[in-house]
C-alpha cells in the first residue's frame, strides 16, 4: 500500500508522495506533512529479535517511504547507519538499577539527532533525483544546540545542497558551540543570533513560508527545504529505534513478545516522542510514552490541563536541546486528537499564534490517554545524574536524567511496574561542565575539553573520537545576527542580490 502524505491544514485533499515531502520539508499552508492513511503493518517480533539496527529500520522504513525502491532504501540505509557510529549496535540498549536506557548517542555528533539526521541526507538527495530535481536544495534549520550540528555532519559536501544554521548565541554548551563553529564542509555556514531559540525557529518558518523569497531562490536556482524535526524525512527514522529497542528487550530475554513495555523520553520539539507514538501505532506493545520535561514545562500543563500556554517565562536549563517553548510537532499530535481534522487543527494553531494558547476539548482529551507527563527542576536533574553514578556507576548527560527522572515520578505515582525504557539523548560528553558538577556535587568552573578531560578522569570511559577531533580544528565560522536580520543575512549568504 502507498503510503501519501498531506498537511495538517490541509482541506483540499492535495496528497504528496514520500519523496515529494522530504524535498519539500514543509507544507505550502504551514502546516506539517502527515500519511494520509497510518501504514498496517503486522511487525513480527520474533523476526525483530534476530535483526540488525539497519534490517530494523528498513522494515520500519519502507512503510513510510513507499516511493522510494528497496535498493534505495537501503543505499541510504547502510550510508547512515555505518563506522560513524561507535557502537555496532547503533542504539544499544543497557540496563542501569531498575531501568533500560537506551543509547541513542553513539553517532557523529553524540546526541540522538544522528540517528535522524545522517539519513536525511541520502533521502533528500535520491528524492532529488526521483523527482528530477535541478535546483540546489538549500537546507535552513534552526537550532537549540544538537540539531545544527547534526544536520550539517549530515549534509557537508553533500553535493547539490547548501546548509544555513541559526543558534541562539548563549543557549548552547561549550563543547556545542565548540562543535558548531569548527564544522567543517564547503557548503555549510553557522550563525550565532543574539536571541533564543523559540525566537529563531520562529524566524526560520516564517522565512521557509515566505513566498516572494522563495520567488528569489527560484530565479537562482535554489530550492528550501528543512532539516528540522517537522521533515518526515527526519521523524519517520526514529520510529525505527523505538522497534529496535523493544526488539533488543526480546533478544535479551527481557521481555516476552507481546508484553508492554513504558518509554520515558525527554522532550523539545516532540519530534522523538511522537516517533514512539508512531511505533506504538503500527504494533509496538507500549502502554504509555512518559513525556519528560525540564523547567520548560508547557508540556507537561498542556497534558495535564488540556491547555497549551506558551506565555510563560523562558529558562536556560542545563538541558539546552529542551529549552523551547513552542514543540512543532505537537501539531501531528493534536492533528490525530481532532480525528485528522484540518479545520479544528488549523484553528487551534491560529489560537496558539495570535494568543500564544489553546485549549482541547473535552473530547480531544480523552484521546491523549497515549501519554503521562511530567518534569524536573535543575536541582532534581542533577540529583538524577549523582544517583545514577554513585550507585550504579552509569554516567548519564542532563537530558537524559529528565527523562530518568521522570520516569521515577511515574513509576512512584502509578505503580505501574511494567518495563521502562529510557530515552538516552546525549553523550555525557557533550555536557561536560553540568554532568561533572553533578556528580561532584558541586559547581565547576571548568568548561569545554577542560571539562572532558575532567570528568575522563572521573568516570573512566573513552573520550568519543569525535570530541577528540575537537582539540585540533580550526574555527570556520565567526558570524552574528539579530533575529530580524536572518532573512538578510540568509540572502548574501546566497548572493541572492546580484541580477540574474
Ligand atoms: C533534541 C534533543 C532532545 C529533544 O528531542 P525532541 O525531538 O526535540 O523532543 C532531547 N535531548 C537531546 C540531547 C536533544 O538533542
Amino acid at each position: 500500500m502507498e503510503t501519501l502524505y498531506r498537511s495538517t491544514r490541509d482541506t483540499a485533499n492535495h496528497t504528496m508522495t514520500s519523496s515529494q515531502a522530504v524535498l519539500q520539508g514543509l507544507t505550502p499552508d504551514g502546516g506539517l506533512f502527515v500519511p494520509v492513511q497510518l501504514p498496517k503493518a503486522q511487525l513480527d517480533f520474533d523476526y525483530l529479535a534476530t535483526c540488525s539496527y539497519q534490517e530494523v529500520a528498513y522494515e520500519v522504513l519502507k512503510l513510510f517511504f513507499t516511493d522510494y525502491t528497496e535498493a534505495e532504501l537501503r543505499a541510504c540505509i547502510n550510508a547512515a547507519y555505518g563506522d560513524q557510529f561507535d557502537d555496532p549496535a547503533i542504539a544499544p540498549v543497557t540496563k542501569h538499577g531498575q531501568q533500560y536506557y537506551l543509547e541513542l548517542f553513539h553517532g557523529p555528533t553524540i546526541a540522538f539527532k544522528d540517528l535522524a539526521l545522517q539519513i536525511l541526507p541520502h533521502l533528500m538527495t535520491t528524492a532529488a533525483k526521483k523527482n528530477h530535481l535541478t535546483a540546489e536544495v538549500v537546507i535552513l534549520t534552526a537550532t537549540s544546540g544538537d540539531t545544527g550540528k547534526a544536520a550539517m555532519a549530515g549534509f557537508a559536501d553533500v553535493p547539490q545542497t547548501k546548509i544555513i544554521v541559526f543558534y541562539p548565541k548563549d543557549g548552547v554548551s561549550a563543547i556545542q558551540k565548540q562543535q558548531m563553529v569548527t564544522q567543517a564542509g564547503a557548503n555549510t555556514h553557522v550563525i550565532a543570533i543574539n536571541g533564543n531559540f523559540d525566537e529563531a525557529q520562529t524566524t526560520v518558518k516564517q522565512l521557509l513560508n515566505d513566498h516572494e523569497l522563495h520567488e528569489q531562490l527560484r530565479a537562482h536556482q535554489f530550492q528550501f527545504s528543512s532539516a528540522n524535526s517537522i521533515n518526515i524525512g527526519r521523524l519517520f527514522p526514529q520510529v525505527a529505534y523505538y522497534v529496535y529497542a523493544y526488539a533488543q528487550l526480546i533478544k535479551q530475554g527481557q521481555v516476552k513478545n507481546g508484553q508492554t513495555v513504558n518509554f520515558s523520553v525527554p522532550t523539545g520539539n516532540f519530534g522523538d516522542i511522537l516517533a514512539g507514538y508512531y511505533a506504538k501505532q503500527l504494533g509496538t506493545p507500549i502502554h504509555k510514552l512518559i513525556c519528560a520535561s525540564n523547567r520548560n514545562n508547557v508540556l507537561t500543563d498542556f497534558f495535564n490541563t488540556g491547555t497549551y500556554d506558551k506565555n510563560r517565562e523562558f529558562f536556560l536549563t542545563s538541558s539546552p536541546s529542551m529549552d523551547i517553548l513552542v514543540s512543532s510537532n505537537l501539531e501531528r499530535l493534536v492533528f490525530y486528537l481532532t480525528g485528522s481534522d484540518p479545520i479544528a487543527t488549523a484553528n487551534l494553531m491560529h489560537d496558539l499564534q495570535t494568543t500564544g494558547r489553546y485549549t482541547l476539548t473535552p473530547a480531544m482529551r480523552a484521546a491523549i490517554k497515549d501519554f503521562w507527563a511530567g518534569f524536573v527542576t535543575e536541582q532534581q536533574d542533577q540529583t538524577e545524574i549523582h544517583h545514577l553514578f554513585a550507585r550504579h556507576h552509569y554516567p548519564i548527560d542532563p537530558h537524559t536524567a529528565v527523562a530518568s527522572a521522570v520516569a521515577k515520578q511515574y513509576q512512584a505515582a502509578t505503580r505501574d511496574e511494567r518495563p521502562m525504557v529510557v530515552v538516552s539523548t546525549a553523550s555525557p560528553y557533550k555536557f561536560p561542565q553540568a554532568v561533572l558538577g553533578a556528580i561532584n556535587q558541586t559547581p565547576t568552573a571548568a568548561d569545554g575539553l577542560t571539562a572532558v578531560d575532567q570528568l575522563h578522569d572521573l568516570i573512566q570511559v573513552p573520550i568519543p573520537a569525535t570530541v577528540q577531533a575537537l582539540r585540533n580544528a580550526p574555527v570556520r565560522h565567526k558570524l552574528v545576527s539579530e533575529p530580524a536580520d536572518m532573512g538578510t543575512t540568509i540572502k548574501q549568504l546566497l548572493n541572492l542580490n546580484k541580477e540574474v
